[in-house]
């Protein structure tokens, strides 16, 4: 579909945010009892192989930023062999979550264009198949679904796997999706031009942008080397010609590469142009950037910092969510420890788990309960109020 096509379709999106909602969803909102995990995965093995990567990822580049694996990692192995996204469901409501009053908000990942260097390796369920395994979810889970979008799969895309048909698929019909995935560390800036159809669709209906805002360690393996859109970089627009792939004629890391494309600042001309369109940065920076801001709180640089004046100036319509970032150290303890020296983070700050991700890093129940535990008489604040602000419901 081209972007022509997909503008002309613009007004079969009209909705509310709370008409793509589910009934079960529904349900638990007006039963006023509810718990949301704005940021999980329900990818199975034949969406994201995600095992073949899991080993790939710890060996590049940076030996010594090697990832430690949990000692057992069994409930991981259980979620690895399972082919359908309804079969992870179950495994986290089994042994996590409540489905009378829990609700996750699943993230498609779609990896297959900046990470899988060869295509045999990539899903084998297209993004079409998976639109419609999730919209039967719905059905019977409480799940509010967001759509992976990559700009790169507008050119010479199969049908069930063209970006703008599946757009369209995702949005219309029965059992909508309700937000989108954006991941700039697979190669692409936020406000690449492939992407103004879409967001100009979200801007005008409410659909809310999760973008990844943490590490670099899924990143993009090929030099696609163009920079397309006005991406800012450190407060300027980039010139056109300005590449993320090389410096001085060399290559750069790849790692480099996704923290670049990934920092917050690359937002800015997106939150600029649609002025109606929510951002949740995932994961709030991630550890590191946490770390060095409480160190030096005037970088203008850090993360955390560009996501704060961004909350500041934009706003409600700026979140970020804790996912991974509340499982390392104390990260979740330092952030709650600045609500009163910065209120506006009380704002914006949402619970997320990242669950399927951090698995084979941490024991899941025991960083729920310190997530409840830490964040103690502001846990219904970050886990019901503030996301239902970002998802406008
Ligand atoms: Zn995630």
């Amino acid at each position: 579909m081209t972007k022509e096509e997909l503008q002309a379709l613009s007004s079969e999106f009209h909705s509310t945010p709370r008409e793509r909602l589910s009934q079960r969803v529904k349900d638990i909102l007006d039963n006023g009892n509810a718990f949301i995990d704005t940021h999980c995965h329900i990818f199975d093995n034949k969406c994201t192989p995600f095992g073949k990567y899991i080993d790939a990822s710890s060996m590049d580049t940076h030996k010594s930023k090697r990832v430690q694996l949990k000692r057992d990692i069994n409930d991981f192995f259980k979620l690895l062999v399972k082919e359908s996204s309804r079969e992870i469901l179950i495994y986290y409501y089994e042994n996590f979550y409540n489905i009378n009053t829990d609700i996750l908000v699943p993230l498609m990942v779609d990896l297959d264009k900046g990470w899988v260097k060869h295509p045999e390796k990539g899903s084998i369920k297209s993004i079409g198949e998976q639109i419609v395994e999730i919209k039967n979810i719905m059905n019977d889970f409480p799940i509010i679904p967001f759509l992976a979008v990559d700009p790169h799969r507008t050119k010479n895309e199969k049908p069930e796997n063209d970006l703008y048909a599946n757009f369209h698929k995702a949005f219309t019909g029965k059992n909508k999706f309700f937000g989108i995935k954006i991941y700039p560390g697979l190669g692409y800036t936020p406000s690449d031009d492939r992407l103004d159809p879409i967001y100009s669709i979200c801007n005008a209906y409410d659909i809310p942008v999760t973008t990844h805002c943490g590490t670099g360690l899924i990143h993009t393996r090929k030099h696609f080397r163009k920079t397309r859109g006005k991406a800012a970089f450190k407060g300027k627009i980039i010139p056109k010609d300005y590449s993320f792939y090389k410096r001085n004629g060399k290559r750069k890391p790849f790692r480099i590469i996704a923290n670049e494309l990934n920092h917050p600042d690359k937002w800015e001309p997106v939150l600029e142009q649609y002025q109606n369109l929510k951002i949740n940065f995932g994961h709030y920076g991630g550890k590191a950037a946490w770390d060095a801001y409480i160190n030096y709180p005037n970088s203008e640089t850090n993360r955390v910092a560009v996501i704060n004046s961004f909350a500041k100036k934009y706003k409600n319509r700026v979140f970020a969510d804790v996912s991974t970032t509340f499982t390392k150290g104390h990260t979740f303890q330092l952030i709650c420890d600045q609500f009163n020296r910065e209120p506006i983070i009380k704002d914006i700050l949402m619970y997320g788990s990242d669950i399927h991700v951090i698995l084979p890093f941490t024991d899941f129940c025991h960083q729920l309960d310190s997530f409840k535990k830490i964040s103690g008489k502001n846990m219904e604040l970050l886990s019901v109020t503030n996301p239902r602000k970002f998802l406008g419901i």
